[in-house]
C-alpha cells in the first residue's frame, strides 16, 4: 500500500510525549515472549494484560483527576510532515495520514448514519517508556489502546518498531499500523454512540466485550473502504495498492500480539485478564462486512446471533 503522494496532512490532533523512560526502563521494558507468529503471543497477551490491571488497579481511584494534559508536552515530533510523499517515507507521517483519513471519514458518516454528532479523538497521543493517561497510567509494550475517559488514542510506537515489524520481516505489513489505529477510532466511534456501555459480559467468544472488538474491526473496514476508493479532485485515493495479504497480514498480527486494551473502569473495574478480541477469522470477517457493506447497522455485532 502507499499514500497518495499529494494529500495535505493535518498534525493538529497529533502528540508525542516522547520517552519517559519511568516505566520501560533502558531495555525497552517487558518482552512480549517470542514465537508471536505461533501461540506463543496468547502468552504475551495474559502476561501484558494482566501487568494493565494490575498498574489500573494499583492507581485506585486517580483516573478522574490523574490526568492532566497540561502536563503533557510534545516533542514536536510529527510538525514536519506536510504531504502524502512525506507518509510513504515515513512512519510518523503514514500516522498522520491516517489519522487525518479517520477524521475525515467519520466527521460525515457518523452524523450521515446515526443521531450522535461526531467530535475527533482529542488526540492521538505516541510515547515510549511511559505515560500517565485518563485511564491510569500506562507502561511501555501494552502495545496501542484508546482511553474512553479522555478520547485519546495511545499508541506506544516501540509496539510497531519492535514487535509487528520483527514478527512480519520486512516491507510487508504496512497495513498493521494503519489497521491498528483505525481499530482504536472505532472504539472512539463507540464511545460517541454509546456502545461501551452496553458490554456487560467479557468472558467467551460470544461475550459483549468480544462484540465490542469485532465491531471495532468493522468500523476499521468501513473507514478502509473510504480510504482506499474516494478519491480526490485529481482522481488519486489516499491508500493506494491495498491488497487483500496487507489486510490479513494486518489483522493476523494484531491478533497475535493482542493490539489494544480498553481501560475502561466501570463499577470496580474491569477484569481484563479475560477479555478477548475475537479469532483472527472473525477479526477478518468482520473487518471485510464494513469494508464491503459500509454502514454501522451492517456492523451490528450485538445483534441476536450476529456474533
Ligand atoms: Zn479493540
Amino acid at each position: 500500500m502507499r499514500f497518495n503522494p499529494k494529500a495535505r496532512l493535518n498534525t493538529r490532533r497529533m502528540g508525542d510525549a516522547g520517552r519517559s523512560g519511568a516505566a520501560g526502563g533502558g531495555g525497552g521494558g517487558m518482552p512480549i515472549p517470542g514465537g508471536l507468529a505461533a501461540g506463543g503471543g496468547v502468552t504475551g497477551l495474559i502476561i501484558v494484560v494482566a501487568i494493565i490491571a494490575i498498574s489500573m488497579w494499583a492507581g485506585g481511584g486517580s483516573s478522574s483527576s490523574g490526568y492532566d494534559d497540561s502536563r503533557m508536552s510534545d516533542t514536536g515530533r510529527y510538525e514536519h510532515c506536510k504531504t502524502g510523499e512525506d507518509a510513504n517515507n515515513d512512519a510518523d507521517c503514514a500516522r498522520v495520514a491516517v489519522e487525518n483519513s479517520l477524521y475525515d471519514y467519520w466527521s460525515d458518516t457518523l452524523p450521515a448514519q446515526s443521531s450522535a454528532s461526531f467530535t475527533p479523538e482529542k488526540k492521538v497521543e505516541t510515547f515510549s517508556g511511559g505515560i500517565g493517561t485518563g485511564c491510569g497510567q500506562a507502561t511501555s509494550d501494552v502495545g496501542p489502546f484508546y482511553c474512553p475517559n479522555d478520547q485519546v488514542i495511545y499508541l506506544d510506537t516501540t509496539f510497531f518498531d519492535d514487535v509487528l515489524e520483527k514478527q512480519l520481516g520486512g516491507p510487508s505489513g504496512a497495513f498493521v499500523e494503519p489497521y491498528v489505529i483505525a481499530h482504536e477510532y472505532g472504539h472512539h466511534i463507540q464511545n460517541l454512540l454509546g456502545t461501551m456501555a452496553k458490554v456487560k459480559t467479557q468472558q467467551g467468544p460470544h461475550s459483549d466485550s468480544v462484540k465490542l472488538e469485532l465491531q471495532a474491526d468493522c468500523y476499521a473496514g468501513m473507514w478502509a473502504h473510504s480510504a482506499t476508493t474516494t478519491q480526490d479532485e485529481d482522481g488519486n485515493v489516499l491508500i493506494a495498492d491495498l491488497t487483500q495479504q496487507d489486510i490479513q497480514e494486518a489483522i493476523d498480527a494484531a491478533t497475535a500480539v493482542g493490539d489494544d486494551r480498553i481501560q475502561q473502569r466501570s463499577g470496580g473495574g474491569v477484569d481484563s485478564d479475560s477479555w478477548t478480541h475475537g479469532s483472527s477469522q472473525e477479526r477478518v470477517q468482520w473487518f471485510r462486512t464494513g469494508y464491503d457493506q459500509g454502514t454501522l447497522q451492517a456492523c451490528d455485532t450485538f445483534a441476536p446471533g450476529a456474533v
